[in-house]
């Protein structure tokens, strides 16, 4: 057989003979006893009739007898071993095929590679390919599709490359197949599966395919997958013909690289601009609930709801996971709930939806109970339900019942933590305040802990003040992610907390050398179906002024009751008018603001926020859920707020 490099599995066909020599039998075939008394002249027609019957074991038996088979029966007989998923009729129809002289035919060769495939036997789909001496674009193109299929993205590439050498031209189906598999590959060869991705698409451009739908609608697939959102959208908005699929691509690309805003207003746009026979299906859906699940984007996502149900979509399992989170995250946990509850066939996503859903709302017993449930229901959990569960006691601070899933893991349900696990552990132990117990099992890792378990640490240590162990985690990540501003951020969030002014300095400065930008605040509130976002550098919102004038008088008003602005998260020495000036331009006080001016009486106002709330916004939060009678929800990248009367459901934990 051929050397694998990398793959996802073994070359190996589970169910390959070991004595199975695909070779031409020396001498005359073997000489057939007949048994029929149909004529010579008249088997093909016969061969081809009892395939359509479905009658693959006589059709096998008259080739075996049939002396001058047609290009066409062969056709036939293996789409009939894929029908029946026989791989070894498919072995004795090759066979044959072998002794009739048909070994060095390419169309028979792309057939035979076609159905190996469909029979997962790549290996001898691959054998096919090897041995045939004059291979046609098509037979490049079978091969091609069979080992993308399979997740082969490296062997694809590596034969494209081949191809390239001979001179061999391509078509647009080799150059679907050559973007497919960068998008295959696996995730630690990015850089250089984002250079191949880079080289083909040049190829595309230089022989004139920039207006193949297929191909384009892969390039979006492509760098969507790499995060180039830009070079996606450009792409797509230079399609001159777009089909589902090409929207649906593009929609998820924005709902995957956190730019859920832009996703829906794509979707929108989809159902305006579009074709009348052109209704998204359910890789629509799961991506445009997504979107509504980042943005807290209740009424959208209750409209998508609607429309799944009058389309029938809601036997689709993917469709209704990304209900439930979608429900969970824009705060409407019971209708979550009752999604689940409804589902008369649940899949592992199902329950893991449901598991980080108690997690997010900080109801952690019920996501150990639910997680115990699908355990009984003889659901094996996997390593994402662990993530799930492990996060959900992180947040309510069950030390205790985290530590024994923790164990549970390798003892009962033999799988081996990752690091990911590891993160939780440590995040579950920091924010506890068991610094002592977080760094022990740092020490017993066996693999190198990495950013996130070190991220987890450091998270911990800005709860607690750890200025100390603060200092050794962040040394750490500045060696592990270099360019990551909010490391940095973090640090110097923990030295303005202990006061130590000087050290902010440094680290700002540190920053400033490298030429690091922190990530903006951003929120994002619905207000009448619309989603408004809205940042503290943001000047585009026309009701700016109006916001900004509101929160002053609004913060006059509340300190004069009380309110206390909290500066200390501002991490310049700088003095305290100013500061408060600073932390009242929060992007998610001015979604407050902009909520309370715009929402309806009584309505509960509903925002999501790309990064962490600060202490100020929280306090803020709660001191004006009863100052101004409302209900607030916030969603933060760890958790959810739900601000009433003057507390939040956090418990001040988060
Ligand atoms: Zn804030
Ligand atoms: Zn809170």
């Amino acid at each position: 057989m051929y050397p694998v490099q990398t793959g996802p599995q073994t070359l190996q066909s589970p169910v390959a003979p070991t004595s199975f020599p695909l070779r031409r039998r020396r001498g005359p075939a073997a000489v057939h006893h007949s048994h029929s008394s149909v004529s010579k002249a008249d088997r093909n027609p016969l061969i081809q009739s009892l395939c359509k019957k479905g009658q693959l074991k006589p059709a096998i038996h008259y080739l075996s007898l049939e002396q001058n088979p047609t290009q066409h029966t062969y056709e036939i007989l293996l789409q009939s071993c894929v029908q029946h998923k026989s791989l070894l009729d498919a072995f004795d129809v090759h066979r044959k095929l072998i002794d009739d002289g048909f070994d060095q035919d390419p169309f028979l060769a792309t057939k035979l590679i076609n159905a190996y495939s469909e029979l997962d036997s790549l290996q001898h789909a691959r054998q096919v390919f090897d041995e045939l001496p004059r291979r046609t674009i098509y037979v490049w193109n079978a091969i091609f599709r069979a080992l993308c299929l399979s997740g082969y993205g490296e062997e694809v590439l590596s034969l494209y490359r081949r191809m390239n050498r001979i001179g061999m031209p391509s078509d647009r189906f080799t150059y679907t197949y050559a973007l497919k598999a960068c998008v295959v590959l696996d995730s630690d060869s990015l850089l250089r599966a984002l250079g191949w991705g880079k080289e083909i698409h040049a190829h595309v451009l230089r022989h004139g395919y920039e207006s193949h739908i297929h191909i384009m609608t892969t390039l979006v697939d492509m760098y969507g997958k790499f995060g180039y959102v830009e070079s996606a959208s450009r792409i797509f908005s230079a399609m001159p013909v777009k089909n589902l699929v090409s929207w649906t691509a593009m929609i998820a690309c924005f709902a995957k690289n956190s730019r859920a805003f832009e996703a829906l207003e794509l979707f929108h746009r989809m159902i305006l601009e579009s074709e009348e026979d052109m209704l998204p299906n359910s890789v629509t859906m799961v991506s445009v609930l997504q979107a509504c699940a980042a943005l807290s984007a209740l009424e959208q996502g209750k409209l998508i709801h609607g429309y799944i149900l009058r389309k029938g979509l809601d036997s689709i399992l993917p469709v209704m996971s990304a209900l439930i989170t979608m429900y969970a995250r824009c705060g409407k946990l019971d209708l979550g709930e009752r999604v689940f509850a409804q589902m008369d066939k649940r899949d592992i996503v199902a329950w893991n939806s449901m598991i980080s859903g108690y997690g997010i709302h900080g109801l952690g017993l019920k996501a150990i109970a639910v997680f115990q449930e699908m355990v009984r229901q003889g659901v094996s959990p996997n390593s994402i339900s662990f993530i799930s569960v492990l996060g959900a006691c992180s947040h309510s601070g069950l030390v205790e019942e985290g530590k024994s899933l923790f164990d549970s893991m390798v003892k009962v349900h033999g799988i081996r933590p990752s690091v990911e696990h590891y993160a939780c552990m440590v995040d579950l132990l920091g924010r506890a305040n068991r610094f002592d117990e977080a760094v022990k099992l740092i020490a017993d890792l066996r693999d190198e802990p990495g950013p996130k378990v070190w991220g987890s640490l450091l998270g911990s240590c800005r709860i607690h003040c750890n200025v100390e162990l603060a200092e050794r985690a962040s040394q750490r990540l500045f060696e592990l992610e270099p360019k990551n501003a909010g490391n940095y951020v973090l640090l110097a969030d923990i030295y303005a907390e202990a006061r130590k002014w000087d050290e902010v300095k440094r680290v700002k400065k540190v920053l400033d050398a490298k030429g690091l930008q922190k990530v903006s605040g951003c929120c994002w509130i619905e207000v009448g179906r619309k989603i408004y976002s809205l940042n503290s550098v943001d000047e585009l919102n026309p009701q700016i002024e109006q916001i900004h004038a509101f929160l002053v008088k609004l913060s006059e008003e509340m300190m004069d009751m009380g309110y206390m602005p909290e500066t200390k998260v501002v991490l310049y020495d700088l003095d305290v008018e100013e500061k408060q000036r600073i932390v009242l331009g929060h992007s998610e006080k001015l979604a407050v603001a902009f909520g309370l001016i715009n929402c309806s009486k009584g309505e509960t106002i509903r925002i999501s926020k790309n990064l962490r709330l600060c202490e100020d916004c929280h306090s803020f939060t709660k001191f004006i859920s009863k100052f101004a009678r409302r209900e607030i929800l916030v969603r933060d990248i760890n958790r959810f707020h739900h601000f009433k009367d003057g507390e939040c459901s956090c418990r001040d934990y988060w």
